[in-house]
């Protein structure tokens, strides 16, 4: 079983249109969202859920009014403002400010302070046109999406163990945060697609630079390359220069937005030379990872 990541250097690439004509191009595979902050695989791949599990991301303190003595010795431990007094003596913890650090916890003297597990979002199976996929959603206020990442990849590993797929494609988060690092630690492959603007290039060389300190095969391809064809020929010379494998250039089409609107992968919408392209760097990429 192998693994590709598609990351980008920032959002809107169009990378995750890649992604949906990979699913629809690609045999024996499961999907998996790993851009939890701004998913949108789903409005194309238009998942059925077939299983809901809530997201535990961390730890928040709760406080039992019953024991609380009124102290303050919890306000004024914690750093981060989410200890609240209402009238009188009566203290409560803010949810949503509550980092979990536990600190309140520790300092209480009659353990009016429990740390408990954090309800921050949600994860699903869901089945698909393309077959199956794996996604989440962080719910307000809901951070650890490097967690939520993580524990997306491992249960798209399971799944394709049990059944006996052979590739998982994983949309990545962009930019080169904590969730792209999760999204690519341990991957087989990762595409990067780029886009030929000075600010892309600039993100993609932090990108690439990443993948590489992760010792990760790494192979390249351009969207809408006529936008700038001078800029496309130097990210492609940058990629013979540091070793990136370069995969192919795909053309700018409306066809991608009236994809979008059809909730359709662009090779199901489009045809002619924006769905010709995609499916090269697709056998390149296959290619690559064999
Ligand atoms: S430290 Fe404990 S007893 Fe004191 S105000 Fe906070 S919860 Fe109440
Ligand atoms: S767990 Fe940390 S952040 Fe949350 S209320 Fe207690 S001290 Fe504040």
């Amino acid at each position: 079983m192998k693994e590709l990541v598609i990351i980008s250097g920032k959002g809107g690439t169009g990378k995750t249109s890649i992604v949906a004509s990979f699913a629809a191009l690609a045999k024996q595979k499961l999907m998996v969202d790993c851009d939890v902050d701004a998913a949108d695989l789903h409005l194309v791949l238009t998942p059925t859920v077939e299983k809901r599990e809530e997201f535990i991301g961390g730890k928040v303190a709760q406080l039992d009014g019953e024991n609380c003595t009124g102290c303050g010795v919890c306000m004024e431990v914690c750093r981060f403002d989410a200890v609240e007094v209402k009238q009188g003596d009566v203290y409560t913890i803010d949810e949503i400010s509550c980092e979990g650090c536990g600190v309140c916890a520790l300092s209480c003297p009659v353990e009016a302070i429990s740390m408990e597990d954090a309800v921050s979002g949600e994860w699903f199976i869901s089945a698909t046109r393309h077959g199956p996929m794996i996604h989440g959603k962080l719910g307000v206020g809901g951070e650890n999406s490097g967690k939520m990442v993580a524990l997306l990849r491992e249960q798209a590993k399971q799944l394709a163990e049990r059944e006996g797929l052979e590739l998982i494609i994983v949309d990545g988060s962009p930019g080169i945060g904590c969730a792209v690092i999760a999204s690519i630690t341990g991957a087989d492959q990762v595409l990067i697609v780029a886009e030929p603007t000075v600010t892309a290039i600039h993100d993609l060389r932090r990108v690439s630079e990443l993948a590489r300190n992760f010792k990760i095969p790494t192979a390249l391809c351009i969207n809408k390359w006529e936008i700038n064809p001078d800029l496309s020929a130097q990210i492609e010379a940058e990629c013979a220069e540091t070793g990136i494998q370069f995969v192919g250039k795909i053309p700018y089409d409306p066809a991608v937005v009236g994809a979008q609107l059809e909730a359709l992968t662009v090779v199901e919408f489009a045809q002619g030379a924006l769905p010709d392209a995609i499916g090269e760097v697709w056998k390149k990429t296959r290619q690559a990872m064999e």
